[in-house]
């Protein structure tokens, strides 16, 4: 209740949940409470969180940003609200978004910006922006999040929270609305990396309804976070580190590396040589599988139906012109084109041939280095409306940390400072490790902390 009277009061400033509803929230508590009394408890019984609104939650509207799916209220649980749900956990209400979880600020949203509690002239990041400003001000005591390119991590960043996209198949998929299958991984957002680790050993494991869920036997996460650091190398590759990262945000990384250092750790120089082509490799393979994804939302069986049509293909092209906003749109085009006969194989499947190599630039980068670190994000949380205008710009932003879901490795960006004299904004520092380092990825960063 201290909650749900905190998101009244806050809430609409922010913009950070788009639907809660407390009478469905006090149940979950009461039944948390019963269950507690029980003796029956798990550690995240009774723990209030924030659901990004891509998760499906049965009789919960679920609309993924999207106009499109502003009538939706799912009629079943996604596996990852299911395990929560196990738990115990309190669902305080859905965040808000970038629209299926297309962009980097939470600005492409249906339903209106989020704005950052650090300064609320600026974004809170994307896409889970809603689930991080809802962390950041204590609106709930975690979230969760989704990452197809950098979701999770760069929120995390310019919010100053702590979270983890886990090796691609960890998380169930099921029931969180797709956007680019092949790179789309589900993770927590929270203040630290002990709460990520509770989290993860509730959201994580075998799901026999995602067929890319990968079959492996149960990890408690928790278990290496008091581990001592000594000896491990940090690997920092040289395209980190050189230009277009802010000179604040970079000395902010640096020092934290120096912190490490102090630990114990030593840092080697690592090179990841096609760095330079995630980008584009990215957003041609993540607008391609957007294009067939989105193929699903024709207003026949659920969703936006256009309210006027002549036929049924004005029907499917009046829905799909009316319930999508212009970045989904934007993806559709460019992903349509790039799978088109003629271009095929001049984008879409070069595209997974620069995969492969950047996956195996990572792979020898760990031979030499047992976690990669650098930023997160080029630079502090940006004004609101600074870069939506220039798409290019906002994809260029996302340099650090795509690569890391083109290879389906674990990332994540813990606070490492603030950037700024009078308004100070946080700065996130990035972890990346080895597939399957979560537990040691949780200990580097919970010594830190
Ligand atoms: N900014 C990237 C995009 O727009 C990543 C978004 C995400 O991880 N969901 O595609």
């Amino acid at each position: 209740r201290s909650y749900l009277d905190r998101i009244e009061c806050i809430n609409p400033a922010l913009n950070a949940y788009i639907t809660i509803v407390p009478e469905k929230s006090l149940a979950q508590a009461a039944a948390a409470d019963a269950r507690i009394a029980a003796g029956q408890a798990t550690p995240l019984t009774g723990i209030p969180l924030a659901q990004k609104d891509i998760f499906c939650a049965k009789g919960w509207l679920t609309t993924c940003g999207s106009k499109m799916l502003g009538n939706f209220v799912s009629p079943y649980d996604a596996t990852v609200i299911e395990r929560l749900n196990a738990a115990g956990v309190v669902t305080l209400g859905k965040t808000n978004m970038d629209e299926f979880a297309m962009g980097a600020s939470n600005e492409t949203s249906y339903y209106g910006v989020t704005r950052n509690p650090w300064d609320t002239d600026r974004s809170p990041g994307g896409s889970s922006g809603g689930s991080a400003a809802a962390v950041a001000a204590l609106l709930a005591a975690a979230a969760t999040g989704t990452d197809t390119g950098g979701s999770i991590r760069q929120p995390a960043a310019l919010c100053n929270l702590s979270g983890i996209k886990p090796t691609y198949g960890t998380v169930s998929r099921y029931g969180m609305i797709a956007y680019a299958s092949s790179l789309d991984q589900g993770g927590p957002i929270a203040h630290t990396a002990e709460d990520c680790a509770m989290l993860l050993n509730a959201m994580a494991g075998f799901d026999e309804r995602d067929s890319t869920s990968l079959d492996r036997p149960a990890e408690d996460y928790t278990r290496d976070l008091d581990k001592p650091l000594a000896g491990l190398k940090i690997g920092l590759p040289k395209e980190f580190y050189g230009e277009g990262c802010d000179a604040e945000v970079m000395a902010r990384v640096e020092a934290a590396v120096a912190e490490y250092q102090k630990l114990g750790m030593t840092t080697v120089e690592v090179s990841l040589p096609n760095l330079k082509l995630a980008v584009p490799t990215y957003y041609v393979i993540a607008s391609a599988e957007a294009s067939t994804n989105l193929s699903r939302y024709d207003g026949v069986r659920y969703g936006y139906r256009a309210p006027k049509y002549a036929d049924l293909n004005d029907m499917y092209a009046k829905s799909r012109s009316q319930g999508f906003g212009i970045e989904v749109k934007r993806r559709i085009l460019i992903g349509t084109y790039v799978l088109s006969h003629g271009y095929y194989d001049a984008y879409y499947l070069q595209a997974q041939r620069v995969r492969r190599l950047i996956a195996a630039d990572f792979a020898e980068a760990f031979k030499h280095c047992d976690v990669i670190m650098g930023p997160t994000y080029p630079t502090p949380a940006f004004r609101l409306g600074e870069k939506i205008g220039n798409p290019v710009q906002m994809y260029l932003s996302d340099i650090y940390t795509v690569a890391v879901n083109l290879a389906g490795l674990p990332g994540m960006s813990i606070p490492c400072g603030f950037s700024g004299q009078t308004s100070p904004l946080p700065v996130g520092l990035q972890l990346i490790g080895d597939y399957f380092s979560e537990a040691r990825l949780l200990n580097i960063a919970h010594r830190y902390q």
